[in-house]
């Protein structure tokens, strides 16, 4: 129960009963923001309740709202859709509901109420917050409560969770729910390909989003599509179809054996006509094309979330307890948000607010308001498509100076890696560049001049392949300076992306330090990181990270599930990473691991003896009932010692038959085999925004000062920002070389989260 809770931070002072409840449509995601809150809330000495059903069990009262316990929200995490109900209630939105809704709150002492939904939730959490005073001074007139008790209640402290899988809120990047529906959306259509391209056939694919593109236009960029209608965006009335039918013609007189259109649910013209599949259906028959239609419904709500959404589900509702418990009654309602990589808090009402002008823009066919309303990122995103799917041989935007572009993937294969080259090429098609891909690293251009220009309709299949179209190896430039240099001149290349690990990292220094001996470097570099490690220094997110992390979460769910059915069994699970610590933490903080052992922190004797009695008391908890398999994360690289398999011997020998230990080890299956929609998504965004480095930086090549350095840089996610950070910089200040990582760890929070989440003792406090 309250009072057992691991670690509890409670100290003196009256405590708080929060409540959590999940409203709206059901998102993946939800249920890890629930068991995220109740366990943060008893973490901090609260009472931690949870309101079934949504706001129809808040009206009703009584047994909807449940005091929870630790073990309650156990198993959570990889459950699908919300655990404690959801509901649209008609009663909430009179007053008449609310007053019973409050009545009930203050019957249950909750003073403190986190919602996680859409953007009507939100509405209603507001609404609820600015009429409690009313509805206390309401209460105590009709004798209903007792003056004290509505003088003890007189604040209500609610903030938001944007739960939902349409992606439709605004101030904040991505809501809860939305990856994993975009996961489930790219599985079907990247089926629906291979079927269309065995046949030759046009396929018009219905997606979810009444007022928001986000899903099509994501589901558009991540699998390749030809064309996406979204409800920002509007073609006009008349020849609505015009810009796809030309895309769709060109698309196969190069060469293409599918199409794949994208329709929003909310898809409209600029007149606010609905466009249904049925009407790009019979245009693309009109065309000649084998068409038909696919619905994909409801199984994009469905089923377990995908690392990100765990993961966002659980930062923002240990945020959400800790924003209630500073809030005052000034402060404003706060929603949690999330930018690039940054948990953030946001006037609420300004955010519902902004999120409804959206619709009203489109309402008031103002389409560039309704566009101006959403992130500049979504902006981005739609150009980047056009781009993509209009890329053809006679630039679009001409530039001034053409340039010669190279691309080169190095170190291990990460997800995203060939979207990325794709993208970058696409750009460079449509600025009239010349993009060339170097084949098989820098062994491959020293020794075979393995350099090949691009070819459009070649890349264009690559969106959703997994590993490395191009090859890759490990080798740094230093192979042979003399021929990589002496290729560069024959090519006459004007900049380089280098995608790929800390090789890729290192080879950008190599040639930033070699730019003096030979002239033919000093042209604009930039290394795009790519491994599924994440330790390349200057950002905070690398490609493939997000496909390992999905693959080590379904694996873990299935070896979890195994060891629950198994009585007291705990798995070792090693996951990779090299010297970094980033995926075991990640991994283990998503898939409610008990244990996570990295690189960074190491393994003592005194936490391992600690771990082992934290282990023997779970097990010895459970007591036969709601059995459950517990999971010790292991990064590779955690201990030379401590080996995986010798944890596990000591681990079951310790345990003394209170429970067995498993060894698991995932091995390539992290470096996944599709790669993730997020990294897909990334890796063309991150493509495009390389290529606008190279021209942006051509004026420094002629710079032998200072400044020139700025032309060698990494392109990296940092905080809240999308950044371009000289390798000079990173390399003196930010590199430990020894040990391939950046010196400075910046994600040592979800360790100490997981820790609040397991309630695992932490004794050694090294590093
Ligand atoms: P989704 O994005 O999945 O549709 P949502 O939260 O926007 O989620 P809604 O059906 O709009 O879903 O709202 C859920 C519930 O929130 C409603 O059934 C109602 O109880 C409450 N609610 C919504 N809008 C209001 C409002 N204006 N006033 C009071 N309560 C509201």
């Amino acid at each position: 129960n309250a009072a057992s809770a691991p670690g509890s931070d409670s100290g003196e002072g009256p405590k708080k009963r929060i409540a959590v409840m999940t409203s709206g449509g059901d998102a993946p995601g939800m249920n890890s923001a629930v068991r995220a809150v109740i366990r943060t809330a008893i973490h901090r000495g609260c009472e931690a309740y949870a309101v079934y059903e949504g706001y129809e069990g808040l009206v009703r009262g009584g047994d909807y709202i449940r005091e929870m316990t630790w073990g309650d929200v156990r198993g959570y995490l990889s459950i699908g859709g919300t655990s404690i109900g959801t509901a649209r209630c008609a009663r909430f939105r009179e007053r008449e509901g609310r007053l019973e809704a409050a009545k009930n709150m203050i019957e249950a002492g909750i003073d403190g109420l986190i919602v996680c939904g859409g953007d009507g939730s939100l509405t209603g959490a507001d609404l609820f917050r600015a009429e409690w005073p009313s509805l206390i001074a309401e209460l105590a007139e009709k004798g209903h409560i007792t003056k004290e008790l509505a003088e003890e209640h007189k604040h209500l402290y609610i903030c938001g969770l944007v739960g939902s899988i349409d992606n439709d809120m605004s101030s904040t990047d991505a809501t809860i729910g939305a990856y994993s529906s975009l996961d489930r959306i790219c599985e079907m259509v990247d089926y629906i390909d291979a079927t269309a391209q065995s046949h030759s056939r046009a396929f018009v694919i219905e997606v979810m989003g009444r007022h928001c593109g986000w899903l099509a236009l994501m589901a558009g960029i991540a699998t390749g599509a030809d064309y996406v209608f979204i409800p920002e965006k509007p073609p006009k009335k008349e020849g609505w179809s015009d810009q796809m039918v030309s895309i769709v013609k060109r698309h196969r007189e190069r060469g293409m054996r599918k199409t794949i259109v994208i329709v929003a649910e909310g898809a409209i013209d600029n007149e606010l006509r609905p466009i249904t599949p049925e009407m790009v259906k019979d245009v693309l028959v009109d065309l000649g094309l084998d068409t038909r239609i696919t619905t994909l419904g409801h199984v994009q709500r469905g089923g377990t979330a995908v690392a990100f959404d765990r993961l966002l589900g659980t930062l923002q509702g240990v945020d959400a307890v800790d924003a209630i418990l500073s809030a005052t009654p000034e402060t404003p309602s706060p929603m949690i948000g999330i930018i690039e990589n940054k948990i953030v808090r946001r006037n609420l009402v300004e955010a519902v607010a902004l999120t409804k002008s959206v619709a009203e823009a489109i309402e008031a066919k103002d389409f560039t308001k309704a566009m101006n309303l959403r992130d500049s990122e979504f902006c981005e995103h739609l150009d980047n498509f056009m781009l993509l799917t209009s890329a053809d041989t006679v630039p679009k935007h001409p530039a001034e100076h053409p340039l010669n572009i190279a691309i080169i993937n190095i170190g291990a294969p990460a997800g995203g890696m060939n979207a990325a080259l794709r993208a970058a090429a696409a750009y460079c098609f449509s600025r009239g560049h010349k993009p060339y891909a170097i084949h098989n690293g820098w062994t491959g251009l020293a020794r075979h001049e393995s350099v090949r220009e691009i070819n459009w309709l070649e890349v264009e299949q690559w969106a959703i392949q997994g590993g490395s179209e191009i090859g890759t190896n490990r080798n740094l430039p230093e192979v042979d300076l003399g021929m990589i240099a002496y290729y560069f001149q024959k090519y006459s290349f004007d900049g380089l992306i280098i995608i790929g690990g800390f090789e890729a990292y290192h080879s950008l220094h190599q040639l930033e330090q070699a730019r003096f001996a030979y002239p033919a470097f000093r042209i604009p570099m930039v290394c795009l990181p790519a491994t599924i490690s994440n330790n390349v220094p200057g950002t905070e997110y690398s490609l493939g990270t997000d496909t390992c992390l999905n693959a080590l979460v379904t694996y873990c769910d299935v070896v979890k599930q195994s060891a629950s059915a198994t009585r007291h069994r705990a798995f070792v699970v090693e996951v990779q990473g090299g010297n970094s610590g980033y995926v075991a933490a990640y991994a283990g903080l998503v898939t409610g691991a008990h244990i996570i052992y990295t690189p960074e922190e190491g393994i003592s004797f005194s936490q391992l003896g600690a771990d082992i009695e934290f282990l023997k008391k779970c097990y010895k908890e459970d007591q036969g009932r709601n059995r459950a398999g517990r999971l010790i994360v292991r990064n590779e690289k955690a201990s030379k010692i401590f080996t995986t398999q010798m944890l596990v011997d000591i681990i079951h020998e310790e345990a003394k038959g209170a429970f067995e230990a498993r060894e698991a080890v995932p091995g390539h299956v992290q470096q996944g085999g599709v790669p993730s929609p997020m990294d897909r998504i990334r890796a063309t965004r991150l493509g495009v925004q390389c290529v606008h480095f190279l021209e942006n930086n051509q004026k420094l090549r002629s710079s032998p000062t200072a400044e020139a350095t700025d032309m060698f840089s990494v392109i990296g996610i940092r905080s809240s920002k999308l950044v371009f950070t000289p390798v000079s910089i990173l390399w003196e200040t930010e590199t430990e070389i020894k040990t391939r990582r950046p010196n400075k760890v910046f994600w040592s929070g979800l360790l100490r989260t997981a820790e609040m989440m397991n309630g695992r003792p932490r004794i050694d406090s090294s590093n």
